[in-house]
């Protein structure tokens, strides 16, 4: 018969109390053993959840205090030097989250560990450091206990999770020079080894090693990492087995050492379905398939029928035994419970599943597969039913959107002109000085900003009330950036709780929910909205606002819109049709946008593209396929205007070395982007090639992520560096990112030395 199991289920809690919990605890208004209080009934409540649901294989350890990363790191002793000396003893609370979060007071003053995307999800994990001489010790009970909590929780077989070693390492950076990782590893596999002893003298009988490193390129020294750890790993007497974890893409390229590590192995069969012949072929004796069939990381409901033909597959090629059902991936990435949510569009309600759901849906596949279909009949006439209404439902499917897919032609993608010209007649129409200065389009969110919006959405103010309190904000703001003379001019976005959100709830096509968080990092969650039918605008989404601020100054104004790639990438998307084909309908609604904003005035127009590089495939031989498409896509929101406007965009959040290229294949007349904390190294690329970035640039000369205030020498210093690798003509001056979440105590003096700074330069040059 076959099993069913599950990966991770998501740290928050519904109601994001841990959230609340950890928060409290930073703020000192709870006790440690509040804390940890906290922590045990939300394992707990899990714990009964996934018994409840019928797993066979309940994973525990998977819960982390912040990051399952920094777990790891504490488990084996990895604690910068910078913390304290912890080469003996125990690793306390306080310590690990000044790990995450650095540590601040009047004695110290510690750095957090650096932060970063989790593979190409929008989970953060801290990333462990390295040094020459680090050596590795047991340092933790947490795993241990883990067990124990999780059996008297009733949990049976309790399957402890850990961040395998190879992904651990490979994933970490080394801090200072000549770090030798096979060195590393021999001390770390030390204390896995440990770990996994002590794991089979607990009786465990599985243990979950997640290494999803495998699905990456991995060159001879990574995969021979590898070998040497496993290899010594397995030599353990009294081990309990291990299931190879990997997920978010396909491991069909490492499949051999990938199937040599242990006696289970878990693939990703919602990203890389196309994988599961090659792993079955290479796929050990006795070895356990874990088979990843219910999308952990999107909220829709499983197509069963779909799933259960590679279930039946791998169960007629391998035997039923060995096959267990899982979620693709841990539920982290999922949200918890679909019923919590009251005010879901009914019918789209039914074709979705959060975590629980997919609990229920492993469950289903098992029974199904092991042919007590009698048990789930109505799960499986439910689901049925669900896909074969969303498939023909006009709420997804309109034709005129689809026609006008259809009629898309490569002119729409590309602006008429090149941009020499198009530049010429920009600047006749703007007289822009040398240097230009602009921001990124949001200022301070002030606490009463916020209240207000707050207030209009509970009714405690008329919408009348509400757009006159904005108009003044607005209003303010524009004299001020006259004021202190900034060329091209914003109107703060004050209107915007989010940049996605507020287009989002403006189109048909979306729907948002009250309690789908994820977890961003750390106690930080995201609600991301849910594109679920073809997209479509129902009228203008901006201009009410950027043709206001027009109207109350001589300079030019810029109008902010989210681009497609980002309104992509920072929503739950449609499985039912290619991620592109989304990207382009919304292509579609933000060149209407555009166009609008033309018509009504604005001779500026930024597309915000924050979100293009986290689009990137985890494989680089996949770069240029996705390249493709997203720049297409820009280019069609970009290109319904006349040569006169000039079309800005914005990129932050990473670096973009490596693909300036593509970005200068954007063709936008102007980008700012993020350069400042890494002191324009972004500027290298133009020294080290032939490649000339030809259009207008603003790398940012401030980092908004502070509140320091950045001095006019400094900002000089900067755009005279930004000078050697950009002609004058080209050059923009402009922060790093929006302003929303700073406050105007540290943003007028910024603005104010950078504005200073562009007249010095200018001057000068
Ligand atoms: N226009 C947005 C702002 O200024 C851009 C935000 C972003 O890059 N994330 O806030
Ligand atoms: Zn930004």
């Amino acid at each position: 018969m076959a099993q069913s199991a599950n990966l991770g289920f998501p740290r928050l809690g519904l109601k994001r109390e841990w959230k609340k919990a950890s928060e409290d605890y930073w703020k000192k208004k709870i006790s440690l053993d509040e804390l940890v209080q906290m922590a045990n009934e939300l394992t707990m409540r899990h714990w009964q959840l996934q018994m409840d649901a019928g797993i066979d294989y309940i994973p525990c350890n998977d819960f982390a205090f912040y990051d399952l990363m920094l777990d790891t790191a504490v488990l084996v002793g990895a604690v910068p030097e910078r913390y304290g000396d912890f080469s003996t003893g125990e690793i306390d609370i306080d310590t690990y989250f000044a790990m995450a979060r650095g540590r601040q007071d009047e004695t110290t003053d510690v750095i957090a560990m650096e932060m970063t995307k989790w593979f190409d999800t929008n989970y953060h994990y801290i990333v462990p450091e390295f040094t020459r001489d680090m050596q590795f010790r047991l340092a933790s009970n947490h795993p241990f206990n883990a067990v124990i909590r999780a059996r008297e929780a009733g949990v049976k077989n309790p399957r402890p999770v850990l961040i395998g070693p190879a992904t651990f390492l490979l994933l970490g950076k080394a801090v200072e020079e000549n770090v030798d990782f096979s060195a590393l590893l021999d001390s770390l596999i030390d204390v896995y080894a440990e770990v996994l002893n002590k794991f089979g003298e607990m009786g465990v009988d599985w243990v979950q090693m997640d290494e999803p490193v495998l699905v990456y390129d991995l060159d001879d020294e990574e995969k021979q990492l590898f070998e040497k750890a496993y290899a010594k790993l397995k030599n353990g007497a009294n081990r309990p087995r291990m299931m190879i974890a990997t997920y978010f893409g396909s491991i069909a390229h490492n499949v051999e050492l990938a199937v040599s590590l242990g006696e289970g192995l878990h693939v990703d069969l919602v990203r890389a379905p196309e994988q599961l012949d090659t792993v079955l072929d290479h796929l050990a004796d006795e070895q356990v398939l874990s088979l990843g069939l219910v999308d952990g990381r999107n909220v829709w409901r499983n197509n069963m029928d779909n799933s259960l033909v590679h279930l039946k597959h791998a169960a007629e090629v391998v035997g039923a035994e060995r096959v267990q059902v899982a979620p693709s991936c841990s539920l982290l990435h999922s949200p918890i419970d679909l019923k919590e949510e009251k005010k879901l569009h009914p019918m789209v309600k039914q074709w979705m599943a959060f975590g629980k759901q997919k609990l229920r849906e492993v469950h289903v596949l098992k029974e199904t597969l092991n042919g007590q279909v009698l048990h789930v009949q109505q799960d499986l006439v439910e689901m049925r039913t669900a896909l074969a209404m969303r498939e023909a439902s006009p709420l997804v499917h309109k034709p005129d959107v689809q026609n006008r897919l259809k009629a898309l032609t490569e002119d729409m993608a590309r602006r008429s002109t090149p941009f020499t010209d198009r530049h010429k007649k920009q600047q006749a129409k703007l007289s822009l000085p040398m240097l230009p200065t602009t921001t990124i389009g949001s200022f301070p969110q002030t606490r009463e900003i916020r209240r207000l919006r707050s207030d209009l959405r509970k009714g405690n103010i008329s919408t009348e009330e509400y757009e006159k309190k904005l108009e003044e904000a607005i209003i303010e703001t524009i004299r001020y950036q006259e004021e202190i003379g900034l060329d091209v001019l914003v109107h703060g976005e004050f209107e915007r709780n989010d940049m996605v959100e507020y287009f989002g709830q403006q189109l048909d096509g979306y729907i948002f929910t009250q309690n789908g968080w994820v977890q961003s990092y750390g106690s930080r969650g995201v609600k991301p909205p849910i594109i679920f039918g073809d997209v479509a605008r129902k009228g203008p989404m901006s201009v009410r606002w950027s043709k206001f601020a027009k109207d109350q100054t001589d300079k030019p104004m810029k109008g902010m819109l989210t681009g497609p790639v980002t309104m992509l990438q920072w929503s739950f998307v449609r499985d039912d049709q290619p991620r592109h084909i989304t990207a382009e309908q919304l292509a579609l609604v933000i060149r209407d946008e555009v166009v609008d904003l033309e018509r009504a005035g604005i001779d500026v127009i930024q597309i915000d593209e924050p979100a293009i590089r986290e689009g990137l495939p985890l494989r680089k031989q996949d770069w240029n396929a996705y390249f493709e498409w997203a720049i297409r896509c820009f280019r069609i929101a970009a290109s319904g205007v006349q040569d006169e406007t000039q079309i800005h965009t914005h990129m932050c959040y990473s670096e973009f070395n490596d693909m300036m290229e593509a970005i200068a294949a954007m063709d936008a007349d102007v980008i700012s982007i993020e350069a400042s904390r890494s002191r324009m190294e972004l500027l290298d690329v133009f020294d080290q090639s032939d490649f000339v970035y030809p259009n207008d640039i603003g790398p940012g000369v401030y980092d908004i992520h502070s509140p320091r205030v950045p001095s006019q020498d400094e900002i000089a210093g900067l755009l005279k560096v930004a000078l050697k690798h950009v002609p004058v003509e080209r050059l923009w001056v402009n922060p790093d990112c929006g302003l929303k979440t700073r406050g105007w105590e540290e943003t007028r003096p910024s603005l104010e030395n950078m504005v200073a700074a562009a007249k010095q330069v200018r001057n000068e040059v």
